[in-house]
């Protein structure tokens, strides 16, 4: 019995000795100043004495807590810590209802949380596929996602029955797979950089995500039809944004697409519909390789 202690002892000892050096530190958590897993207050009175020369600042601490990421803990962090410590109203936290385990990452340029999950990202209680944010390749749904097929089946209804516009889904979900080997086509027929002007890397497209899809056509001269300006004015009441706009080439990544929408839910499209942002815009967010 002795023994079996003392060998238990030693097994211990040795697993915690092998977590000591070879398991590396978890990251500091976002905003978190004082480590104590909550993002409070006394975070972002830790960061304004920092700021001010009051209390040194660990390299740990400048990692969670440089919200506004300019290398530095100044005043300005302070107040966005104390501003996500009480709940800002710029989005709000019931989006994470059946999101256990969401992470919070970061803030974007509007002050709106940024979350992660399984290595998705989330901002607002949405998905979020672009340049920037990409999607892991095990996220694979299969299919487009009930909510999104159901609403552009009623879109449709819709459309044709009352205006006489008929409306065909011909590409929708995606998987990883695929949209490397279209990827990759395409940059064997025109080059990387013309490539990625109309074609997402791998990871990178929505239609990975199964809440995109593209209607009709997808040739310039859709542009001019009278379904494109009909889904361009319409979509938002069935949840969907025209993902790249006009003009918005420079914030989405991407060229104009009048074929290509995206499910949103109604109350969120019908905003950025109303704002007449892009969804990075709108969002505060870029759309740009970071490799
Ligand atoms: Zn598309």
């Amino acid at each position: 019995m002795k023994r079996t202690i003392k060998t238990l002892a030693l097994a211990l000892c040795a697993t915690t000795l092998f977590a000591m050096c070879f398991l590396p530190a978890s990251a500091a958590a976002f905003a978190d100043a004082d480590g104590d897993g909550r993002i409070l207050a006394a975070d972002a009175r830790l960061v304004l004495r920092a700021s001010v020369g009051l209390s040194p600042w660990t390299d740990e601490m400048l990692k969670s807590c440089d919200i506004d990421n300019d290398k530095s803990l100044t005043s300005a962090d302070a107040r966005l810590i104390l501003r996500l410590s009480v709940g800002f109203g710029n989005d709000d936290d019931s989006c994470l209802h059946g999101m256990d385990g969401a992470e919070l990452v970061g803030l974007t340029s509007k002050e709106y949380k940024i979350y992660k999950k399984d290595g998705i990202t989330y901002i607002d209680g949405i998905l979020v596929a672009n340049k920037t944010y990409s999607l892991p390749s095990s996220y694979d749904p299969g299919d487009l996602l009930p909510e999104c097929k159901q609403a552009f089946m009623q879109m449709a209804y819709d459309a044709y029955y009352n205006d006489g516009i008929y409306l065909e889904g011909i590409s929708g979900y995606r998987s990883y797979a695929t949209q490397n080997r279209i990827y990759n086509n395409y940059v064997a027929a025109d080059g990387k950089a013309e490539a990625d002007t109309y074609s997402a890397r791998p990871g990178h497209s929505e239609h990975q995500s199964g809440l995109a899809l593209d209607v009709n056509s997808v040739e310039g001269s859709f542009a001019y039809t009278a379904e494109a300006k009909w889904i361009a004015e319409n979509c938002y009441k069935y949840g969907f944004i025209l993902r790249y706009p006009y003009g918005k080439t420079d914030k989405t990544g991407y060229i104009y697409e009048p074929w290509h929408i995206r499910y949103v839910g109604i109350a969120i499209a019908t905003k950025i519909h109303n704002s007449g942002l892009c969804l990075e815009e709108y969002y505060g967010i870029t759309s740009k390789y970071s490799y």
